[in-house]
């Protein structure tokens, strides 16, 4: 199996770059590796009309996340909050970590 790489992962903020939400920000929730697209909190919600169940016996209308491709979202970097290029580096220990192109802070903890 192969997967995409993505430049993101769960609990990153990003802001996105195209689309309806263009300029919005947001945490991601979850990642999908697989399709290359994440779900952003807050980000390209769509209103779902559900059926009664038995589970829940009122039916009615959810907003949901929908994902947004990975290509339309940039990291935001902590520390000098701005959409960043991320940079790849090998920490001492051999661990491979991202940062930001701007101000070289490590963006994995
Ligand atoms: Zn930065």
């Amino acid at each position: 199996m192969t997967q995409k790489k993505l430049n993101v992962k769960k609990g990153d903020t990003v802001i996105i770059t195209s689309g309806k939400d263009k300029g919005k920000k947001g945490k991601i929730m979850t990642a999908l590796p697989e399709e290359g697209r994440v779900i952003v909190e807050g980000v390209n919600v769509v209103k779902k009309h559900t059926k009664p169940t038995q589970k829940v016996m009122q039916g009615g209308i959810v907003s949901k996340e929908a994902p947004v491709s990975c290509s339309n979202v940039m990291l935001v970097c902590n520390r000098c909050g701005k959409p960043s290029r991320i940079g790849k580096k090998v920490l001492e220990d051999g661990q491979r970590v991202r940062v930001c192109k701007k101000c070289d802070e490590v963006v994995d903890k």
